[in-house]
């Protein structure tokens, strides 16, 4: 089937007879942190070199939607719908309030300042979990010891989880909160472990997912019946919850995040390099909102 790298049968099941990748916008910069505005039908993502947010939707197309935004990377929306956005250069997670205001939700760990967060969650009990590699900072810039993954509770305490990344980058729920997969896009490591979310909201039985290959995983999500779908150097890569990989969407340009989207979020929105695309699908996002 053209498009597609099927590895096992179990990929026809995500599959629509509709199922093909669509070009949206082209000639970007670097897109990332793709994130479905229900209320609105439309979409937000960052280009990060570009230091903008942009607003694409079926009726309007593209359009910029904020200008500048601290070279923006990871974006997600709280369970109250304000926008939560990791800010590379500005070294910071914030949030866009109803009146359009951008405040600092956490920029130091320890009164050092965070590295460059990179991609963010929300749980539904409003706790926010985010990664902090070095990707936006020059080596010598770096106060934090490690690459941590964050939690941010309501009261804006922030709390360290992992510490043995060398570059935590997508990460995402199961559809019940009850495991959290984390990306680590270091050349050398590659892959996507999954951790067991303590009643606490700790991480514990950390063990290695999935191995991906060729390139390095950045963004991911996951699927109603807990697919887990992970950026690859050839596309977004599916895997079933046993971790075996059963098939990949074919993707032009490698991509760097993706996000399901739409009313029945069944269309995948992938940013990738200079373009933004969508599929349609069989299968369901899970992730809340
Ligand atoms: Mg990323």
């Amino acid at each position: 089937m053209e498009g597609f790298d099927i590895r096992s049968e179990a990929f026809r099941e995500i599959l629509a007879p509709d199922s093909r990748l669509t070009k949206l916008a082209g000639d970007l910069q670097f897109t990332e942190g793709p994130v479905w505005v229900a209320e609105g039908d439309y979409l937000l993502f960052s280009d990060i070199p570009a230091n903008r947010i942009y607003r694409w939707s079926k009726a309007d197309g593209l359009s910029v939607w904020r200008e500048p935004t601290g070279n923006s990377n990871g974006n997600t929306l709280d369970r109250q719908g304000r926008l939560i956005t990791c800010e590379h250069s500005a070294r910071r997670l914030s949030r866009t309030e109803q009146d359009g205001a951008v405040i600092a939700l956490a920029s130091q760990f320890g009164w050092r300042r965070l590295n460059s967060p990179n991609d963010v969650v929300v749980k539904s009990d409003g706790t926010i979990w985010f990664t902090d590699p070095p990707y936006g900072i020059k080596p010598e810039m770096q106060e934090q010891p490690r690459q941590y993954v964050f939690r941010l509770d309501p009261n804006g305490t922030l709390t360290a989880l992992a510490d043995d990344f060398d570059k935590p980058n997508g990460l995402c729920f199961s559809p019940d909160e009850s495991l959290l997969y984390i990306a680590d896009s270091s050349r050398e490591r590659h892959h996507v472990r999954v951790f067991r979310v303590t009643p606490t909201n700790t991480l514990a039985d950390g063990r290695l997912f999935a191995t991906i290959e060729p390139g390095v995983p950045d963004g991911m999500r996951m699927d109603t019946a807990g697919r887990l779908y992970s950026t690859a150097g050839d596309g977004v890569q599916v895997f079933a919850p046993s971790g075996e990989l059963l098939g990949i969407i074919q993707v032009p340009q490698a991509p760097a995040n993706c996000t399901f989207g739409d009313a029945d979020k069944r269309t995948l929105y992938i940013t990738a390099k200079t373009s933004l695309y969508s599929i349609r699908l069989a299968a369901q996002g899970a992730q809340q909102p």
